[in-house]
């Protein structure tokens, strides 16, 4: 093994606290309105993301499209319906929709 003194499994936890680093301040830039700020940062922590192939737990929090962070109700409408959860981008239009519940496994009969 060459130089690199970081395995893939340490290089991906890293990086999965990165994306989450990442996430905290598009938060915190979206809350205080720095709307652009914010999609830097989402930008930023999807690449990370990409490269290291860590698990992107937030795909509610912003939009897939333009890369907006979502701050409800300001630049998102959020709807539910049947069992679906939908999100409208107001930035750029774009529609989300996101099954509801945990339980994957317990779509049941009843
Ligand atoms: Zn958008």
């Amino acid at each position: 093994m060459a130089r690199r003194y970081l395995s893939k499994k340490q290089a991906r936890g890293l990086a999965e606290q990165q994306v989450g680093r990442l996430f905290e301040l598009a938060e915190i830039e979206a809350r205080s309105g720095k709307d652009e700020r914010a999609r830097r940062y989402v930008s930023l922590a999807l690449r990370v993301s990409e490269r290291y192939r860590a698990p992107a737990r937030h795909k509610r929090t912003y939009c897939p499209s333009c890369h907006a962070f979502f701050v409800p109700p300001r630049n998102v409408r959020v709807r539910t319906g049947k069992r679906r959860l939908s999100l409208t981008c107001l930035r750029c239009g774009h529609i989300q929709r996101l099954p509801i519940g945990d339980d994957r496994e317990g779509q049941a009969d009843d």
